[in-house]
């Protein structure tokens, strides 16, 4: 008798320990699952995808094996931050990634990862952006974060350390000292105006298009060092207004030796950027491409680029990414290499 009542007594502390331990199986079971969604969520899908490499520090930065030291005047310049201003976004439906390397046999958990372009260092900054601007669709989520414009212009900066580097912008200057392997007269006749030999080769195709054409175009301005582009910002009375119409030092396109601006009939000297454009301007902006050049900076990529809208300035990326934003109407170099991460100048 007192055996089975013992046996009884101990009946519901069997079955709390039962109970206890399912509870805890059930909550392993469910931790390791949600792991393994979190692991394949965050694994890069392309192996193959080649992610640039930047400096960790904007402080100093190894060239030739020398650590450079950021000049005196640099920090004459405390770069305030400028709020980003969305515009109205326009998906390109027929977008077909300019390297097809991308090949997803699994579903992923992530919509951003099933992008060619999704880096996966940046999951968590596409999944924050993406809630702050929840009427972005996930491409223009993940390219704009890809090239920093998820945050205010200037507030993160990268170095490139490429030596040939395609995108200078707010996000991605040059390093200290940087200055192209080779520089040639864009004229014979004028040692002043200097751009790479790549860039005087496509300057002088396009200029020899437009006088079949009818028409002539004329380089007044090429390379400037950031000494230079450090005097020319300096002297405008408001220099960190956005849209800003002169690079901060570093940060030009002219330090690369591939940007070049174009005469025009304008008391500027530059082609026409207010009222209808001029026949050149008009000129340029349909035929710059096939040199392999791209208009920089428009009305409509002011928001992306940070700059006035300067018909006149004209970047040489090579005959092949120039053709292919114009004809995927890409709205900026900034879209392109959010969109081709790892992508350098041919
Ligand atoms: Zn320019």
């Amino acid at each position: 008798m007192r055996k089975r009542q013992q046996n009884r007594s101990f009946m519901p502390v069997m079955l709390v320990i039962i109970a206890v331990i399912t509870v805890i199986s059930i909550c392993l079971v469910a931790i390791l699952g949600f792991s393994a969604i979190r692991y394949i969520a965050d694994t890069p899908i392309l192996a193959n995808t080649n992610i640039p490499v930047f400096a960790e520090t904007t402080d100093s930065v190894e060239v030739g094996g020398y650590a450079e030291e950021p000049p005196d005047w640099i920090i004459m310049f405390p770069e305030p931050e400028i709020e980003y201003e969305e515009l109205p976004y326009v998906p390109n439906a027929t977008y077909v990634p300019y390297i097809p390397n991308a090949t997803h046999n699994f579903p992923a958990p992530s919509p951003f990862a099933l992008l060619p372009f999704y880096i996966v260092e940046n999951s968590q900054a596409y999944a924050y952006f993406h809630v702050e601007r929840p009427y972005l669709d996930y491409e223009e989520v993940v390219w704009k974060v890809n090239v920093f414009l998820h945050v205010p212009f200037y507030s993160e900066i990268r170095i490139d350390n490429n030596p040939n580097p395609l995108l200078v912008s707010p996000a991605f200057r040059l390093p200290y000292y940087f200055t192209p392997a080779e520089l040639v007269p864009v004229n014979e006749d004028n040692p002043n105006i200097m751009a790479t030999p790549a860039t005087v080769e496509a300057f002088r195709s396009l200029r020899t298009a437009a006088i079949a054409d009818g028409l002539d175009i004329a380089a007044v301005s090429g390379y400037r060092p950031a000494s230079r582009q450090r005097v020319i910002f300096g002297n405008q009375s408001d220099p960190y207004r956005v849209p800003a119409a002169v690079a901060r030092p570093y940060h030009s396109e002219h330090q690369t030796g591939r940007a070049i601006d174009l005469w025009g009939p304008t008391p500027s000297g530059l082609l026409d950027a207010t009222g209808p454009p001029s026949a050149v301007g008009l000129w340029v902006a349909a035929n710059a491409h096939y040199h392999g050049f791209i208009v920089r900076y428009t009305a409509e990529n002011s928001h992306i680029t940070s700059f006035i809208s300067e018909p006149w300035h004209i970047t040489y990326v090579g005959r092949e990414i120039a053709k292919y934003i114009v004809n995927n109407n890409l709205s900026s170099l900034e879209e392109f290499v959010g969109r081709n991460p790892g992508v350098t100048l041919p």
